[in-house]
């Protein structure tokens, strides 16, 4: 009855050069039933789309034409479950029961539990299992009426907590149109009360597309013939639905030796046979005498079954057979190959060879584990992948009806740490836009004294149409000695501060930061010294570097005023080339008096003959009545004021520093800067926004008054604040200065930490940011995360 696959014989040939053959090598010898769902497709893609447009009265033509019944509705009434229940066979309905009470022990054990994982600090990462919303089970009507799917469809869908379950069996014309009493039962019993009398691929139509009073679900799962198998396919690849594995006819392989029982072999192999006629029952043994014994068992067997076609047809079709192998190793390989829905052993120590199978859908190991037991009772599901998919697949269990969703929270912090990774994985990808995303924005920046009003559109154009002109002539190097831009900005600094410049005495270059670096470069260098007073500008210990300057660290007193007499003992001591000092003073934001500027300047020249450098980047800020250094440089021919276009003249996107001193100064720098440092587009640029020079500035009065505005507020507010000059205030003091700005922070408000320990140092923004900032301190000081300041009880 059964064909003979012989494997003894040496192995077929694995494709040239394949690597990883192992079972792979037999996975087109195995006896496999002719499922052709692709063929199937066709065939029921107008039915699925008539549902689609039609809906319920689609669903009641088809059960006409193809299950022969008529229908008023496709909704089973809830009469007809309780009826049914009420006349279930007692001992069904015990049967029931006890399979119910085993599977739903196996879901539960199996229910994935959250997890929470914490990647660095403020970085974790979640996994919540979320129940499915609606699903929609399948149980198959037709052949057999299969009320243990069911219970398989139906019990894992509760156990993960399944908000809404609709169950579809196709109507009996023997039942008046309804699904098998049987199956009504068991749904009555387990509580499922949303049922319907519909079978086939229009079944599987109505779940996805929803019909008449069947809403659409997310998921649809359970076994069923090649169209039901076919719809799912068709419907899941167009995403309309969610759906379990593909469940072909039914399968069972045993793999066996000589002390398995042929009797018992033979009725398992003819209980799944029973199934369905394109059922496949596949005998793998070392043993030809066990296969001569199998076989003529079956012969005995079938004769005596109910359904003797079926089986018969079954067991002859090309999906059944005995395999022979040269052992139970190359058996193994087999049945990995096979990759059975239901595979046995039976085997001597069969645990060991079960342990050596990855391809199964499941796994019965010993004589007394029957494939039957499992379609009913065994607390395993019996929906199992089928026709090799479970080389890939897994059968039904209670995750079939879960997702699991990552939920990532990361602070500020922690998206810091690792933001450059994934910037360089973004790069690598080409998507630079992902990068993009984590650069830390935040609505309100008030970080880096920046300017907060862009230029205006007249500003911008007339900078677009002088960059215009400028390219015409980017095939040749730029003026390097900067003669235009010099009388503009001479101009500027004699009407600015009322001192008449002259263009000699000015030197420009990429900000007024490689303004310095260059000034470092003329008068320091190796043994030589700069010094400056702490606390104040955190680049300059950087140009003394760059330039293998040495550098000393002066201090200023308790309040941040300026020591001279600490300074005069420094500059005896050290005879520095250069000291930097930068008047507003950063991160204070005052200024330096003139009291300081000359007597410093003319001790320097007394000792040694540094340069004086004050840096006057924020100058345009300064109160009224405060003096620029300006005043200074016809009495000091090694005083050097720098200023920049980067604050107060907001285009520090720019890049434009410049100074002013003796014409001795500017010449020295001639000497070291690169050639053509400043190219022609940078001064083009700069002439240009010069040009709106009152407009930009315009806005300098208005920061002022909001600056002035700010520390007014503060000091009310009970805290410490420098006197400013500058567009920023340095304001404190706190116990926990980080907590403050993590505060700030988390409410949208980016200011800097920096200064001295318990101090804070923030920009002026417009009046709608001051607002959000002292709104956000407010709040920070509110939540308690923050101590009184100190000087709010003196
Ligand atoms: C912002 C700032 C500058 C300006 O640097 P640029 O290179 O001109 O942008 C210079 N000195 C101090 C103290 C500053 O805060």
């Amino acid at each position: 009855m059964l064909r003979t696959i012989d494997l003894r014989t040496p192995d077929p040939d694995a494709p040239a050069g394949r690597r990883h053959a192992g079972w792979r090598a037999y996975t087109d010898v195995v006896p496999r039933a002719e499922f052709d769902v692709e063929a199937a497709v066709e065939v029921v893609r107008p039915v699925v789309e008539d549902v689609r447009v039609r809906g319920e009265e689609a669903v009641r033509e088809y059960s006409a034409r193809f299950d022969g019944v008529e229908q008023d509705t496709v909704a089973v009434p809830a009469e007809a479950l309780t009826a049914a229940l009420e006349a279930l066979d007692p001992a069904v309905r015990a049967g029931l029961e006890e399979s119910v009470r085993r599977l739903r022990a196996t879901c539960e054990a199996e229910l994935e539990a959250d997890t929470a994982t914490d990647l660095a600090a403020g970085a974790r990462v979640a996994k919540r299992m979320v129940p499915m919303d609606r699903v929609g089970l399948y149980v198959p009507g037709g052949i057999a009426p299969l009320v243990s799917s069911v219970v398989m469809n139906v019990v894992p869908a509760q156990v993960a907590g399944v908000g809404s379950i609709a169950l579809t069996s196709s109507p009996q014309k023997a039942h008046g149109g309804l699904p098998h009493p049987t199956i009504l039962a068991a749904c009555a019993l387990l509580g499922v009360d949303e049922v319907y009398a519909a079978g086939g691929a229009q079944a599987i139509a109505m779940l996805a597309y929803g019909a008449g009073p069947c809403a659409p679900v997310d998921l649809v799962t359970g076994p069923g013939a090649i169209y039901t198998v076919a719809a799912k396919r068709l419907l899941n690849g167009q995403g309309v639905v969610g759906i379990d594995s593909e469940a072909g006819p039914t399968e069972i392989a045993i793999l066996a030796d000589e002390t398995a029982d042929p009797a018992f072999v033979a009725a398992d192999l003819l209980s799944q046979a029973e199934h369905d006629p394109m059922a496949g029952s596949v005998l793998v043994t070392d043993s030809p005498q066990l296969a001569d014994d199998v076989v003529a068992e079956l012969d005995k067997q079938v004769a005596a079954t109910r359904h003797v076609e079926r089986v018969r047809t079954a067991l002859t079709g090309p999906q059944s057979g005995v395999v022979l192998v040269r052992d139970l190793d190359q058996g193994v390989d087999v049945v990995n190959a096979y990759a059975a829905e239901h595979l046995e052993i039976q085997t001597r120590d069969a645990s060991s060879y079960a342990a050596r199978i990855v391809n199964a859908g499941a796994v019965f190991v010993g004589g007394f584990a029957p494939v039957s037991l499992g379609d009913y009772c065994a607390g395993s599901n019996h929906v199992l992948p089928t026709g090799g998919c479970a080389c890939h697949s897994s059968g039904l269990s209670v995750r079939a009806f879960l997702r699991a969703v990552h939920v990532v929270e990361y602070s500020r912090d922690a998206l810091a740490e690792v933001a450059d990774h994934v910037v360089a994985l973004a790069e690598a990808e080409d998507l630079p836009g992902h990068g993009a995303a984590v650069s830390l924005e935040v609505p309100v920046a008030l970080n880096v004294n920046e300017n907060p009003y862009a230029p205006s559109p007249g500003c911008v154009a007339d900078i677009a149409a002088a960059v215009a002109q400028a390219a015409t002539t980017l095939n040749r190097y730029p003026d390097r000695e900067l003669t235009d831009l010099r009388e503009a900005l001479a101009a500027y600094l004699t009407r600015e501060s009322g001192v008449a410049v002259e263009p000699a005495q000015v030197w420009a270059a990429n900000g007024s930061n490689e303004v310095m670096l260059q000034l470092l470069q003329a008068f320091g260098g190796p043994g030589r010294t700069a010094v400056s007073f702490a606390p104040t500008y955190s680049m300059y210990p950087e140009y003394a570097r760059d330039s293998v300057t040495g550098w000393v660290a002066g201090r200023r007193r308790e309040d941040f005023s300026f020591d001279l007499d600490h300074a005069e003992s420094l500059v005896e001591e050290h005879r520095p080339s250069v000291v930097l000092l930068p008047s507003p003073n950063n991160p204070t934001g005052t200024a330096l008096p003139p009291e300081v500027v000359s007597p410093l300047a003319t001790m320097l020249r007394q000792n040694g003959g540094g340069v004086l450098v004050v840096d006057e980047a924020y100058a345009e800020f300064r109160r009224s009545g405060v003096p620029s250094a300006l005043e200074l440089l016809d009495d000091h021919p090694n005083l050097v004021v720098t200023r920049t276009m980067s604050k107060a003249f907001a285009l520090a996107g720019g890049r434009l520093g410049y100074l002013a001193a003796s014409p001795a100064i500017t010449d020295a720098l001639r000497v070291v800067r690169l050639p053509y440092h400043l190219s022609s587009v940078s001064q083009a640029t700069a002439l240009a926004a010069l040009g709106h020079a009152d407009e930009l500035l315009g806005a300098v009065a208005e920061l002022r008054r909001g600056r002035d505005d700010l520390v007014r507020h503060l000091r009310e507010e009970g805290y410490e604040v420098a006197e400013s000059d500058a567009n920023f205030v340095l304001f404190g003091r706190f116990e926990d200065r980080h907590a403050v700005w993590q505060g700030l922070l988390e409410r949208g408000v980016l200011i800097r930490e920096t200064g001295p320990d318990g101090w804070l140092r923030v920009s002026v923004g417009t009046p709608a940011e001051m607002d959000a900032f002292t709104a956000a301190l407010a709040a920070v000081r509110e939540n308690a995360m923050v101590r009184t300041p100190q000087g709010a009880d003196r």
